[in-house]
């Protein structure tokens, strides 16, 4: 069965592929789509954008589709930068630049207050106009600076309470059993290993 993941975000999109290596499924990328559309995500919610997104691109390339939107919420923030995540900052997907003005705005903000959670929402569409959505959330701390080189985005600034260690300093088997993005894809999975089997 051929399942089409519409991110261009290529942390993410390593990440599903991992966790849907043992499924029998083939992975379409939207680098093998002829001019697929951009899609704008301009919903007040991670379901809405992922439901956005999925669909547009299941009725663009008339294959099942899975698509995620996913953030940061910083509570002492107001849960910002929330669906803005990647565009913290002004530029669409500049880490760096996400994680400074992350920095910056948490830098009066005592240590007991610097609670976070990532969330994702995993929308799986169909062509002809269905759609189902799945979350996942982990929580933990902003930190004062950067640690680590793996992941993406805000991974390095996001420790994570029961490791002691960031995001970007899990091995990749370890983010994906506790992350936002792994809760939500393992609620997917039994139902695309239903479609698989035809
Ligand atoms: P989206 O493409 O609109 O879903 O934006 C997702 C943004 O949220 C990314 O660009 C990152 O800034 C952030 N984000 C989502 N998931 C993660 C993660 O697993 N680690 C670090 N940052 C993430």
């Amino acid at each position: 069965m051929k399942l089409l993941v519409a991110t261009g975000n290529r942390g993410k999109l390593k990440e599903i592929n991992r966790l849907l290596a043992d499924a029998a499924i083939e992975i379409v990328g939207l680098d093998q789509l002829d001019n697929p559309p951009e899609v704008i995500e301009d919903g007040d919610t991670f379901v809405a954008n992922a439901s956005k997104k999925a669909l547009e691109m299941a009725q663009f390339s008339g294959m099942l589709t899975l698509a995620d939107d996913s953030g940061l919420v910083v509570a002492a923030l107001d849960g910002a930068p929330g669906v803005n995540s990647a565009r913290y900052a002004g530029e669409h997907g500049d880490d760096a630049a996400n994680n400074g003005k992350l920095l910056k705005e948490m830098a009066s903000v005592e240590d007991e207050k610097r609670q976070a959670a990532f969330h994702c929402v995993m929308a799986l569409a169909w062509p002809d106009g269905r759609c189902e959505t799945y979350d996942g959330q982990v929580s933990g701390l902003i930190m004062r600076g950067a640690r680590g080189e793996g992941g993406f985005g805000y991974d390095p600034l996001f420790i994570v309470p029961e490791y002691g260690k960031t995001m970007a300093e899990l091995p990749l088997e370890i983010k994906n059993r506790i992350s936002h993005r792994g809760t939500a894809l393992r609620k997917v999975i039994p139902l695309l290993q239903e479609l698989a089997k035809g």
